[in-house]
């Protein structure tokens, strides 16, 4: 049967303390036994439903965790304090010194940097890769590869994994596939396509109000528990906890993701098809020019589109400078990093969101100075927002006028 993510989300219903539509907000640190034993159980991890100290669970944390757990169709989930707080300890987990991944070269630019520059300091090496070659991928893994990691829509490339592909692969060698899915919740689904763990950055399109970060891992509840171990688990120990406060209100915004993702890949895919005919280089999944339209279509649960990310190429640094600072001024979106917010943000990756990779490598995968990485916003009227957006390329010689 078609899978089917907004279904399973809306599906569990979930009720405060007295009645309330919303469940009761756990705003305690803490949690008191009855007994002595039942708490003894809790700390060796037997005690179903009882709460030992929030760091390690919270009744708000569950509730998200279950939800998102759901939408991704994984056994369980784990809430985060960010992104980060979701992927380091994930990778640590998996990894011992000596150990090794296999990454895709176009990634978000901090797990870049954690992959780089920290976890060799753990001993743990990585091999960066096209992740769009199989073969490629393949010829990387050695006897001590224990990961496959990457992104199912690339950042900033937007870069579209072949994710039953690299589960076979996986499979194969006998490494995980992890799968960071912050850039299309809703439409890919990659535990459904073969990936072992999926995690999102929830301070993107699902929290999608620009207020708070957050991360979620997503997977077995083998390995949920094992991230979770008092005695040795990543993200017990390391601590990257979110507060129950904030799981309470991501949880509320999660509630009109589905609404949120069809109007922005409405937008975006506008956006890119007019951009595209204005002789823009214009990437996104959506255009059947991506080299990887089809695979994405393959990939797609129905509805939620190609997403609300797009790149155009505008030549040089200096001229997408100046785009940005004339479509701020027009109150056309923000130039900020970050995505998934009610507004347009936009902004150039190679001197800020992947600025921690170098220059060079930055050249070979593709990443130019020119390049404009936006986020489409909510817009109610997206061809008013195109003619504005089109009078500051036109203003800027970007594009040429068009003669009356
Ligand atoms: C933002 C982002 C992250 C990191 O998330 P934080 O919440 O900022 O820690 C990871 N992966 C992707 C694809 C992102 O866009």
């Amino acid at each position: 049967m078609e899978f089917k993510p907004a279904n399973n989300i809306q599906d569990l219903q979930y009720f405060g303390e007295f009645g309330g539509v919303n469940p009761s907000i756990s705003d305690s640190s803490t949690y008191t036994f009855l007994s002595a034993k039942t708490m003894f159980d809790t700390f060796e991890g037997n005690a179903d439903g009882c709460y030992l100290y929030s760091r390690h669970s919270s009744p708000s944390n569950l509730y998200l965790g279950e939800a998102l757990a759901a939408m991704e169709g994984t056994e369980t989930a784990t809430v985060t304090a960010s992104g980060m707080g979701a992927i380091t300890p994930v990778l640590m987990q998996l990894c011992e010194a000596g150990e090794h991944i296999v990454s895709s070269r176009t990634i978000y630019g901090g797990t870049y940097a954690f992959l780089k520059n920290f976890a060799p300091r753990l001993g743990i090496n990585t091999s960066f890769v096209d992740i769009t070659k199989l073969n490629v991928v393949e010829a990387a893994i050695t006897p001590k590869t224990k990961v496959l990691y990457c992104e199912s829509v690339s950042n900033p490339l937007l870069e579209v994994a072949d994710i039953k592909g690299l589960a076979e692969l996986a499979k194969k060698h006998n490494l995980k596939l992890v799968v960071d899915n912050t850039f299309s919740p809703l439409s890919i689904s990659p535990a459904k396509l073969g990936a072992d763990i999926v995690i999102h950055s929830l301070t993107k399109f699902i929290n999608g109000s620009s207020d708070t970060v957050g991360g979620v891992v997503c997977g077995t509840q083998e390995f949920i528990d094992q991230l979770r171990n008092v005695n040795d688990g990543a993200a017990m120990l390391l601590g990257s906890t979110m507060d129950s406060l904030r799981s309470a209100s991501v949880l509320k915004n999660l509630r009109t993701l589905h609404i949120r993702m069809q109007q922005h890949s409405h937008n975006a895919s506008y956006l890119a098809s007019k951009f595209e005919k204005d002789g823009l280089k214009t990437v996104y999944p959506g255009l059947v020019s991506h080299p990887s339209h089809i695979l994405f279509k393959s990939m797609m649960n129905d509805k939620y589109g190609f997403g609300g990310m797009l790149t155009i190429d505008v030549g040089s640094l200096d001229k997408a400078n100046a785009l940005m600072e004339l479509m701020q001024e027009r109150n056309l979106g923000y130039l900020a990093v970050s995505l998934g917010f009610y507004k347009t943000l936009f902004s150039a990756p190679g001197s800020s969101t992947s600025s921690e990779i170098p220059e060079e490598e930055q050249a070979e995968m593709g990443l130019s100075d020119g390049l404009i990485r936006f986020s489409i916003g909510l817009d109610a009227d997206i061809e008013r927002t195109y003619k504005m957006m089109k009078a500051c390329m036109i203003e800027l010689n970007i594009l040429e006028a068009e003669l009356a």
